[in-house]
């Protein structure tokens, strides 16, 4: 992941003054446990941090100032241990930009039958507490996350770390810069979108650079220099290089042009400090091959990617990268590409021209030069292998002209037949619910060809995402129906409408 950015997240407990001061104690103290508990639990991949118990309404909203006013700080866990009146937290979360999870947890998991009395009872008051916290949240029309569960529940706590995931991607987003060399390509609809929107609603820029200030920085590169060289032996040490690729093979230079595209694409990204790109094969000016392995490496390092100009994918793409990091299974840029339209066996073969990431293969890659119809250039090198079995899902970002929409669709990878003559990586699918439905609602909601598949980050990932950035999400799985999901849509057409009034 490029640059590496761990931010934390803030644990705040709710309380008041009417118990006194020792009550209040044993609330920090009990606080202060949770947290500590938390920094063993390997399913948060965040470090919280214990912040503050907060009983006035001055407390709230200098911490909610402070949370917004610091870069490390992803999002905030509320939790009220005790019963905190809500009108107290009205001035605080009115301001509040950073996203929070409202954990509905309480101290002791077990109620002490023989002891229990009134202390007890009204220092365990979550029940209520959470309760209020959650009216004025709701009467705020703030959108959350709303965790139940004892924190020692290990399923509550896989919940809150998806969340984490999610608010992780969306601290990523906020100032990030892709580049996008060239423009769209030609003619294309579902590619193009506002920018200016994203970056008001989503957070990140998209900046235009001629293909020629990425030619230069390749060019600095010498094509028989040791730069090249190092980079061609770490190709044949990571994946089976062709034969006619390797050194003294007859189209090594090949190799070195990739690797020197490779080379300049890294530090053009690195000294701009951007978190993903896209190019055009409508657009190489000087560049001698369609960049393959290149994009495909660096995918694999954490960068966004759009092919054609398609910076919603590269965004999209990142974002993925951020919520999936350390977790089985890889992400990639996709394109649903062919169809086997079999009876009683329909199946979706996704790919690209060139650029797919290889954290999805399932076996060590193939590097490999093949011909490319388009862009007019010489013979592109490339990375060739299966995507791994198993569940995946592929989730696509698309501009409606006053929102953006979200879609994920729940799909199964399988393993493909040989395909000898296939000269790209690839990945098979079947769809949920079926291939009819999946494909028909997907039309319907104006989803791309373009994706970010992954077996890296889940559905509820995705979905905290969507509430985090206050994105609409459409979801495509074993449940869909096509009749709801068109119904759906007209009620988000208004729903999104008035919610965002004039400022799409
Ligand atoms: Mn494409």
């Amino acid at each position: 992941m490029n640059p590496i950015v761990l931010p934390q997240i803030w644990f705040v407990c709710g309380s008041q003054h009417l118990y006194g001061p020792g009550p209040l104690r044993q609330v920090a103290r009990h606080a202060k446990e949770i947290v500590a508990a938390f920094s063993h639990e390997r399913r948060l991949p965040l470090k919280t941090v214990f912040q503050a118990v907060v009983t006035t309404p001055e407390e709230v909203t200098r911490l909610c100032a402070k949370a917004d006013a610091d870069p490390a700080c992803a999002g905030l866990i509320f939790w009220m241990h005790t019963f905190s009146p809500a009108k107290m937290w009205i001035r605080g979360l009115t301001s509040l930009r950073k996203p929070f999870l409202h954990l509905h947890t309480q101290f002791h998991r077990d109620l002490p039958w023989e002891s229990i009395d009134m202390d007890y009872m009204n220092l365990h008051q979550s029940a209520h507490g959470d309760r209020e916290a959650g009216h004025l949240h709701t009467r705020l029309r703030r959108e959350r996350k709303v965790v139940v569960g004892h924190w020692s529940d290990p399923e509550a706590m896989e919940r809150v770390g998806t969340w984490m995931r999610a608010a992780r991607a969306w601290h990523d987003w906020q100032g990030a810069r892709f580049v996008r060399f060239g423009d769209n390509m030609r003619q294309v609809a579902v590619t193009e979108g506002d920018k200016v929107s994203a970056e008001i609603h989503l957070g990140f820029s998209v900046d235009g650079h001629g293909i020629g200030d990425l030619v230069a920085r390749v060019e600095e590169f010498d094509l028989s220099g040791k730069a090249v060289t190092a980079l061609c032996d770490e190709y044949e040490g990571s994946y089976r290089v062709a034969a006619e690729l390797r050194k003294n093979g007859t189209r090594h230079q090949s190799l070195r042009e990739a690797a020197r595209i490779e080379l300049g694409l890294r530090a053009f990204l690195e000294d701009g400090g951007f978190k993903g790109f896209t190019d055009t094969f409508e657009d190489l000016g000087g560049l001698r091959q369609l960049p393959g392995i290149a994009v495909q490496r660096l995918m694999a390092d954490g960068y966004g990617f759009g092919a054609e100009g398609d910076w919603k994918t590269a965004a999209l793409l990142r974002a993925m990268k951020v919520m999936g990091e350390g977790n089985k299974g890889g992400t990639s840029f996709m394109e649903d590409y062919t169809y086997h339209l079999e009876p009683g066996r329909n199946l979706v073969l996704g790919a690209h021209m060139l650029e797919v990431c290889p954290t999805i293969a399932a076996a060590k890659p193939s590097v490999e030069v093949h011909p490319l119809g388009i862009g007019k250039r010489e013979d592109p090198v490339r990375l060739v292998f299966d995507a791994r079995p198993g569940a995946a899902r592929n989730a696509s970002l698309v501009d409606l002209g006053n929102r953006f929409r979200l879609l994920v669709a729940e799909v199964t990878t399988i393993k493909p037949p040989k395909l000898p003559h296939l000269p790209v990586a690839r990945a098979l699918w079947k769809c949920q619910p079926d291939f009819k439905t999946a494909c028909a609602v997907w039309i319907y909601a104006g989803g791309a060809h373009h994706t970010a598949y992954s077996q890296a980050v889940s559905r509820e990932t995705l979905e905290d995402f969507s509430v985090i950035a206050n994105l609409e999400i459409v979801r495509i799985g074993p449940e869909t129906r096509l009749e709801e999901f068109r119904q759906t849509l007209r009620v988000n057409e208004v729903f999104y409408h008035l919610n965002q009034g004039f400022h799409g």
